[in-house]
């Protein structure tokens, strides 16, 4: 159990973002009593641990823009700045481009937000089809009017930043508790803390919701009713007979498949698609892949016609259905319960900038990045976003 029953801010679930939050609230104010609660250390259906951890400047809105800008200028000392005992994660950040194919009714969208990031000083570049087959010569980009690419957009490890955070928020005094919330507690209007599987309760002031897929059912305890429902996304590894001959960008097709190469020789693929199940499943489905994504990609890439499949998995998005993008911050209603979810398919590279403003929010300092675009009050409001490049 925790070393006290009490803390200043007690945080449900111990994922990046709990991570993150338990680190930045620590490394503002190292006397602060902060408790991460996460009934997994394993993280074994932590959407953090199954995620592509892909991170891209590619954004239509200009936070998002902003928050993956931050996020790209943390990991450049993210191993010295999470370090404990001389030891730091390494986030071995790959920029191997992020291409986004695009066809005629997708024009007008991306050409605005190609002019927003570049007006932003971003890299990014619009290319004709004929680049586009210059630059990868398997692909057949017919159908295509375009391509925006992000030669500094990539993935990273997204284990070394999670653990990253956790371990270093430790070393600066925050408690990671192995439970189960099972209730937030409130009185008059007010948080007062959680209650355990374990039986215990735990006092604070200040509750924040980092249950990623499970928000919902979290909030639901305390009387609160949030948009996010988990929906279930399958990414398959593939073994192609002939190899592409160096990295491919994470390329995405306008019917959303995505594809990129992976170390060993292997291609990830994967597509979000609109008949993609809700609820806490985590099987993977072969024929997914045979009867649909193997279909397309070899269109696209017919030299992939030819492949084996060599494993997948699913994880869970915490969707938000107002708009899809995150829910940050305090809900109106109930003061001290903080909102931290609803990231879809883009929240690990969220956290470096999400952790640091709810711990801004909740220490009452001027936030370095303004994200209160993504105000809970928009959901009371009815009020959405829009963010129009996300997949
Ligand atoms: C297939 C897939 C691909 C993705 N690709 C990308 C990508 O390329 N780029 C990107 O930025 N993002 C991507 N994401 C999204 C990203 O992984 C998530 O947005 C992010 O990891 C969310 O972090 P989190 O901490 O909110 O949630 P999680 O990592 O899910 O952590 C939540 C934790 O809360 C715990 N918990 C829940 N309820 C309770 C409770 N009542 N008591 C105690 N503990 C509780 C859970 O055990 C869990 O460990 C992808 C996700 C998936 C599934």
């Amino acid at each position: 159990m925790a070393k006290s029953q009490h803390a200043d801010v007690a945080i449900v679930g111990g994922g990046v973002m709990g991570a993150s939050v338990a680190y930045h609230l620590m490394a503002a104010d190292g006397a602060l009593n902060v408790t991460v609660v996460e009934r997994d250390p394993a993280y074994e259906h932590a959407s953090s641990s199954l995620s592509l951890a892909n991170v891209r400047i590619q954004f239509s809105l200009r936070e998002n823009i902003e928050i993956s800008r931050y996020t790209l200028s943390v990991f450049e000392t993210f191993e010295e700045d999470m370090a404990v005992d001389g030891q730091g994660p390494r986030v071995m950040f790959r920029p191997e481009g992020n291409l986004f194919l695009v066809d005629a009714a997708g024009r007008e969208i991306f050409r605005r937000a190609f002019e927003l990031q570049q007006g932003m000083g971003c890299r990014v570049e619009w290319w004709d089809p004929e680049t586009v087959k210059q630059r990868y010569p398997l692909y057949r980009p017919e159908g295509i009017v375009g391509a925006t690419f992000g030669p500094g957009d990539g993935h990273f490890d997204a284990q070394a930043v999670l653990m990253g955070y956790r371990a270093k928020a430790r070393a600066l005094g925050a408690d990671f508790v192995k439970d189960e919330v099972v209730a937030v507690t409130h009185r008059d209007g007010r948080a007062t803390g959680v209650r355990l599987a374990s039986g215990e309760q735990l006092a604070a002031g200040c509750v924040v919701n980092c249950a990623g897929a499970w928000a919902a059912d979290l909030a639901a305890t305390a009387g609160v009713d949030i948009p996010v429902v988990p929906v279930k996304r399958q990414v398959f590894v593939v073994d192609t007979a002939v190899k592409p001959g160096g990295p491919l960008p994470l390329t995405i097709l306008p019917s959303g498949l995505y594809f990129r190469t992976e170390t060993g020789g292997l291609i990830l693929v994967g597509k979000s698609m609109e008949e993609d199940p809700t609820g806490y499943s985590f099987s993977y489905d072969q024929r997914r892949f045979f009867d649909v994504l193997w279909l397309e990609l070899a269109a696209f890439v017919p030299d992939f016609e030819r492949l084996k499949l060599v494993r997948g998995w699913a994880g869970l998005y915490a969707v938000n259905t107002l708009d899809r993008n995150a829910i940050l911050g305090q809900w109106p209603e109930l003061t001290g319960f903080y909102l931290v979810n609803g990231f879809s398919g883009h929240g690990l590279q969220q956290a470096p900038a999400v952790g640091r403003y709810i711990s801004e929010l909740i220490l009452g300092k001027p936030p370095v990045l303004d994200l209160s675009i993504f105000s809970p009050r928009r959901i009371l409001e009815n009020r959405p976003i829009q963010e129009v490049g996300i997949v």
